[in-house]
C-alpha cells in the first residue's frame, strides 16, 4: 500500500490540463492502486490523478458501495440539476454550494482497458463531474455559489 501526499490549493498542477492516457501499463495500473489507497487514507469519495501531482487523465470514486476506477473518462450526457455542498481534499477546510448536473452518462476505460459506460445520478454524479473536473484544472471552488470555511 503507498499512500501519496494530496497536493493542495495553490499548487499549479491542479491548474494543469491532464493528458490522456495511451497505454495502460504497469505504471498506470501502480498508478490506480496508489491513488485507491490514498483516497481511502483520506477518508475521500473520489480522487483525481492530478491531486497527487501526476497530470493524467485518471480518477477513481468510490461512495461507499463499490470502487470505480475510470481511465480518460468523459461526459457524454449530463440531465437536470442539483445543487449541493460539496468539500475537495485540494482545498482544505472549505466546503461550498456548488450546482451540477442530476444525471450523467460517463464513458472511459477500466484497468483491463475494457470501455465502461454508465449512468449515474444523485452524489455518483456530483462525485464523478467534481473528479473529471479536476482533468480540466477545474476546482470545485470555481464553481461554488458560496463557500464557508469548515
Ligand atoms: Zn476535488
Amino acid at each position: 500500500m503507498s499512500v501519496y501526499q494530496v497536493l493542495t490549493v495553490p499548487n499549479e498542477i491542479l491548474r494543469g490540463k491532464a493528458l490522456p492516457v495511451k497505454e495502460i501499463n504497469a505504471g498506470v495500473l501502480r498508478v490506480l492502486d496508489n491513488m485507491r489507497d490514498t483516497m481511502y487514507a483520506a477518508d475521500g469519495v473520489g480522487l483525481a490523478a492530478p491531486q497527487i501531482g501526476i497530470s493524467k487523465r485518471i480518477i477513481v470514486v468510490d461512495i461507499g458501495d463499490n470502487l470505480l476506477e475510470l481511465i480518460n473518462p468523459e461526459i457524454l450526457m449530463q440531465e437536470d440539476s442539483q445543487l449541493g455542498s460539496e468539500g475537495c481534499l485540494s482545498v482544505p477546510g472549505i466546503v461550498g454550494r456548488v450546482n451540477r448536473a442530476k444525471k450523467v452518462q460517463v464513458k472511459g476505460l477500466d484497468r483491463n482497458g475494457q470501455e465502461l459506460n454508465l449512468e449515474a445520478v444523485d452524489l455518483l454524479a456530483k462525485v464523478l463531474q467534481h473528479e473529471i473536473d479536476h482533468l480540466e484544472g477545474v476546482l470545485f471552488i470555481d464553481k461554488a455559489t458560496e463557500t464557508r470555511t469548515e
